[in-house]
């Protein structure tokens, strides 16, 4: 079944459904091969700080959490991290956080600042903003942010947010999108009263934005959070919808997103096969990794440059350019 340039809800809700999605995965791949070559590029997270003031009932640093020991990096460890990564041959570093109002638009700003001195890009990933806190980042270097919609479904919004609502949300994507941020949303696979027709909407929702980047990635039950007992969100329906976000959006840059390598046992090419093209690598120094717990993983200790070259090496094993 071909795809439409601007397609339905129905009908993507129908493709989704597909008994046999095959074609639909060829086809993202060929996609992916015109409008993104070989290359997979690997990103570099940072995670600095896991305190959080927002409630998200899926999320493990939500702030009723009061399990999770709780940490903030110093700025002059952020920056080494950075340099660090940066000679291990990373091009992007990506600085994600729960949204901690201790790091000001100030604090965060020079710490962009030192970072882009090593030429790499950097991607900011710290929540909701008001307008001028992101244009401040812009004009200290910062070129990408990632704040995905997580459904575009506005009762479950409301539903998983007690503390906020989609229209702010696609709010602030807007003002990123037109501040020139190369702007990153994404959303989940799994979450409670999710339809294929909300799937849907959420991939229609990126197309309407503009993505740049989109991170699509099942949910995965985290033990000290509201969904404690919902069960994980499906890989093969995760790696669906990558397909579509890439038909639907040919040149947008989709990572493999890490919470489908922890379900696919860390398998992570059949997702490179169906449109994604990045990969992120956690840099985030030992005392702090097992703490950003956004769902339970197994985490091995980080080694910045083995990990990148080991990564590297699967990539070629592909038949993949890493970058
Ligand atoms: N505070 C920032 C924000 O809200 O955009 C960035 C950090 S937030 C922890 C990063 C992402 O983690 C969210 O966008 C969400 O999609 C994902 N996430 C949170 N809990 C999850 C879960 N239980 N399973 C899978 N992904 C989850």
């Amino acid at each position: 079944m071909p795809i439409s340039v601007h397609p339905s809800v129905e009908e993507l809700a129908a493709l989704l459904r597909l008994p046999d999605f095959s074609e639909v995965y060829a086809q993202a791949d060929r996609v992916r091969a015109r409008h993104k070559g070989d290359v997979v590029q690997i990103r570099a997270i940072l995670e600095f700080s896991n305190v959080c003031r927002r409630a998200c009932r899926y999320c493990g640093l939500n702030c009723r959490n009061e399990k999770i020991a709780r940490y903030r990096m110093e700025p002059d460890e952020m920056i080494e991290v950075a340099y660090a990564a940066n000679q291990a041959g990373y091009r992007t570093i990506v600085l994600q956080s729960g949204e901690d109002p201790h790091y000001t638009p100030e604090i965060l700003g020079e710490i962009i600042r030192k970072i882009k001195e090593t030429g790499m890009a950097v991607t900011v990933s710290c929540g909701e903003m008001p307008r001028e806190d992101y244009a401040y980042l812009r004009r200290c270097g910062a070129d990408r942010y990632l704040l995905k919609h997580e459904t575009a479904d506005e009762q479950s919004y409301r539903a998983l947010h007690p503390d906020g609502t989609l229209k702010e949300r696609v709010e602030c994507l807007r003002h990123l999108k037109a501040l020139g941020f190369e702007t990153g949303s994404g959303f989940m696979i799994g979450l409670p009263g999710q339809t294929m027709e909300t799937i849907a909407k959420d991939l229609l929702l990126l197309k309407e934005i503009g993505c740049n980047m989109a991170g699509i990635g099942p949910f995965i039950p985290h033990p000290d959070t509201p969904l404690r007992d919902h069960p994980s969100g499906s890989t093969e329906l995760t790696k669906r919808a990558v397909a579509l976000a890439r038909i639907l959006l040919p040149k947008a840059n989709l990572p493999a997103t890490t919470s489908l390598g922890v379900l696919n046992n860390g398998e992570k090419n059949d997702v490179f096969s169906c449109g994604a093209n990045v990969v992120m690598r956690k840099v985030t120094p030992d005392r702090y990794k097992q703490l950003y717990e956004i769902y339970p993983a197994k985490l091995s200790p980080t080694h910045v440059k083995e990990d990148r070259l080991e990564l590297e090496e699967q990539i070629r094993a592909l038949g993949r350019i890493p970058l």
